[in-house]
């Protein structure tokens, strides 16, 4: 048996309790198959965007094993605890939470399930997440024990698959469209980053192939929400610590970005 086909869903979609999270109206994850792919990138800049347009947003950073959220958003304090509940760090207007804002940058997190389990009930039970339309969620990369857990224990509104367009990472695009579906959650649609560069003759370069991350929405019968290309401007900025849709608001990609935040907007009914 071929490694996709494990995750066939065999039977109806089995049924979870699912605790939506407190303050918020709606819980989108950002997923992706594989690590590198911008999946973090994406969940940061998103936010802000849908911010830009007038939503009220939350950040939860869930990769409990490599947290991005401290570096992009230069967030270098602690939060802090109210009667038994953690204080959401305000920054660029967006409540944000990451478990690397209560661990040290270099210690690995070398966790089982149920202390992952356990990590994501209090994100999702126990912060004070406040007046929110959306908390975007930037879930770990992969179908693993945390991705699984989360979408188990948590009511998710809606995943949006981010990829790059080679072959080997569309493979496990597939898996993870397998797992959203087995698991019941709606899949808001997939996108496709890296997807090509503009060289100084201002013609497009597919650097990773052509078509493929949109080719895999039709086949599955999801929404392909766009593309954002190789822009080196989108690494700078965040390794800055101000992601490029806070930094420069007329940047072609911020545009990109500020088109996927109304579409996002407008399927929620907001
Ligand atoms: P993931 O969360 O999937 O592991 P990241 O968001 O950390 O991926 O992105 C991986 C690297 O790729 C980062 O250095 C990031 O700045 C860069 N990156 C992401 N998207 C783009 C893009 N569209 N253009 C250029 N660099 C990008």
């Amino acid at each position: 048996m071929r490694p996709t086909e494990t995750m066939e869903p065999k039977t109806t979609p089995k049924k979870f309790i699912k605790n939506p999270i407190k303050g918020t109206k709606f819980t989108i994850a950002i997923s992706s198959a594989k690590g590198g792919v911008g999946k973090s990138t994406f969940a940061t800049n998103l936010a802000l965007a849908l911010k830009n347009i007038g939503c009220k947003v939350g950040l939860l950073d869930a990769d409990i094993y490599g947290p991005s959220l401290p570096k992009l958003f230069s967030i270098n304090e602690k939060p802090k605890s109210e009667e038994g509940k953690l204080i959401p760090i305000n920054k660029y207007g967006i409540q944000c939470m990451s478990i690397g804002f209560l661990t040290d940058e270099q210690t690995p997190m070398i966790w089982r399930g149920p202390m992952v389990t356990s990590a994501i009930k209090t994100f999702t039970q126990k912060v004070d997440w406040k007046d929110l339309d959306f908390i975007i969620v930037d879930m770990p990369p992969g179908t693993g024990d945390t991705q699984l857990t989360f979408a188990q224990e948590v009511k998710v509104d809606g995943a949006i698959i981010v990829s790059t367009p080679q072959e080997i990472a569309l493979q496990d695009v597939i898996r993870g469209i397998k797992m959203f579906d087995k698991l019941g959650v709606q899949i808001d649609g997939l996108v496709d980053n890296m997807s090509y560069f503009i060289g100084d003759d201002k013609k497009k370069y597919p650097i990773f192939g052509e078509g493929g991350v949109k080719k895999t929405a039709e086949k599955f019968n999801k929404k392909f929400l766009g593309e954002i290309p190789i822009d080196p401007d989108v690494g700078r900025y965040g390794d800055k610590g101000k992601p490029i849709v806070e930094s420069n608001n007329s940047h072609p990609v911020t545009k990109i970005y500020l088109d996927f935040a109304s579409k996002i907007k407008s399927n929620y009914g907001l």
